[in-house]
């Protein structure tokens, strides 16, 4: 039977510690979370009802910083996602260098059928849920599927409400209200910026690489532009509803003008239709799975015709397909490493809060950049070491230095 999402994460962190030799002791204290918080969350809804929501917050580990990590609204949320991106935040802070460590928590909701009023009400009703176990110091949500900066300011307001002035209680808020410039953009830049080092590496460059997307949200579409004006070809994108090709790539400027104008990349002119499904085998020199989990799997992971695997979303590849994928030698560049843009930026956006002083965005993109190539080097190094690939060397160095904290700290 497939592994579900956290033991699918065990399955990649095993390897790094079957690797570096890590004792079961750690193997224990590193998997276990901290805290798994569910909380109900009923709301009046705009029909005279009442909704009654659930919502996650799990906080992994918090031996490196403040606990991390997304929050998501979705139908399909649950403790077993939840678990697995909350682990996943953990090794992406420590692989980067950022000083925080992991949590994800989300909503099982589907917002698509939500009001405005219905959405702010249950944001609301979940800070007020959570909040005394989240703060500047101790735990920072921020944006994730179906979530957004709107989102996020109620978020902060709500938390300032009984707290006081508190913005850094949550990162990616708008940038008129404490938000970082470059905040929107910075995991699909990342992502950019992921690839290009991978790309050279192997003595190519984005100009004229031709790339498949899959979601064509924050990460999907940032990442489509930045590329798309680097000179690579977006051959293929999708969203939920559906998806387009064009052999020769897409415009992606004029895109995104008929995805805000329809709310769809479907039936965008001069190109054709082409299924999820499809999308995912179609030839390309580097697939980005940039929507939901488990994406990639046994039944279609061996149909992949791309170099590079680029995860932009968290957790695309189920273990099976990650085995095969190295199998047939396609390089898979991990989520940790991948779409660590994000929590990188929400850093910078966390510190300027802080200090109450805001970074111009050529600043915020130059120390993104620094980053993300300072941990593709880190990476490469532990490959080099142990002739391992990109994920698991992406575990290693994750592993290593959350485990040194964990040792500095102590466990009194
Ligand atoms: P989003 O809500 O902005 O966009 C999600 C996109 O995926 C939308 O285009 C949606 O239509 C599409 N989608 C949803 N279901 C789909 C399906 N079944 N098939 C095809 N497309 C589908 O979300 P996002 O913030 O872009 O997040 C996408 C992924 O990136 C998630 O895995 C998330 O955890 C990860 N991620 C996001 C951030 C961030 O800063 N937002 C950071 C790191 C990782």
């Amino acid at each position: 039977m497939a592994m579900n999402a956290a033991e699918t994460t065990n399955y990649f962190l095993r390897r790094a510690f079957e690797l570096i030799g890590m004792g079961r002791r750690y193997e224990v204290l590193l998997m276990t979370p901290s805290r798994e918080l569910r909380v109900e969350l009923p709301i009046p809804m705009d029909d005279g009802s009442i909704g009654n929501f659930i919502g996650y917050r799990v906080q992994h580990d918090n031996s490196r910083g403040p606990f991390k990590g997304g929050l998501r609204y979705h139908h399909e949320v649950n403790t077993d996602e939840v678990r697995s991106l909350a682990s996943l935040m953990t090794w992406k802070t420590a692989l980067v260098g950022v000083p925080f460590g992991g949590a994800k928590g989300g909503i099982e909701c589907d917002p698509r059928t939500m009001s405005s009023g219905e959405l702010e009400r249950l944001t609301r009703r979940f800070v007020d849920a959570i909040g005394d176990l989240i703060g500047p110091h101790t735990d920072i949500p921020a944006p994730d599927v179906n979530t957004n900066a709107q989102i996020m300011a109620w978020f902060f307001d709500q938390y300032s409400r009984r707290h006081g002035f508190q913005p850094a209680v949550v990162t990616g808020k708008p940038v008129e209200l404490h938000g970082s410039l470059g905040r929107g953009a910075a995991t699909g830049r990342g992502c950019m910026f992921a690839i290009r080092e991978c790309l050279r590496t192997d003595g190519a460059s984005l100009e004229g690489a031709r790339f498949v997307v899959q979601g064509f949200g924050n990460v999907g579409s940032w990442f489509a532009r930045l590329t798309h004006e680097r000179g690579g070809k977006i051959l293929a994108v999708s969203d939920v509803s559906g998806g387009i090709f064009k052999g020769d790539g897409l415009d992606i400027p004029a895109l995104q003008r008929h995805v805000a104008e329809t709310g769809s990349v479907v039936e965008f002119p001069g190109s054709e239709p082409i299924s999820n499904a499809d999308l995912l085998t179609h030839e390309c020199d580097v697939l980005v799975p940039a929507a939901l989990g488990h994406v990639l799997n046994a039944e279609n992971a061996g149909e992949v015709r791309a170099k590079y695997v680029l995860e932009g979303a968290n957790g695309p590849c189920t273990a099976e397909a990650s085995d095969i994928l190295d199998q047939r030698g396609v390089v898979t560049i991990p989520d940790i490493f991948a779409n660590a843009g994000g929590v990188t930026v929400s850093y910078f956006e966390w510190t300027q809060n802080l200090q109450n002083f805001r970074w111009t965005e050529d600043k915020v993109n130059e120390e993104l950049e620094k980053t993300m190539v300072g941990a593709y080097r880190g990476i490469r190094e532990v490959m080099s070491r142990y002739k391992c690939s990109m994920r698991t060397a992406a575990f290693v160095r994750a592993v290593e230095a959350v485990k040194t904290a964990t040792d500095m700290r102590g466990l009194q």
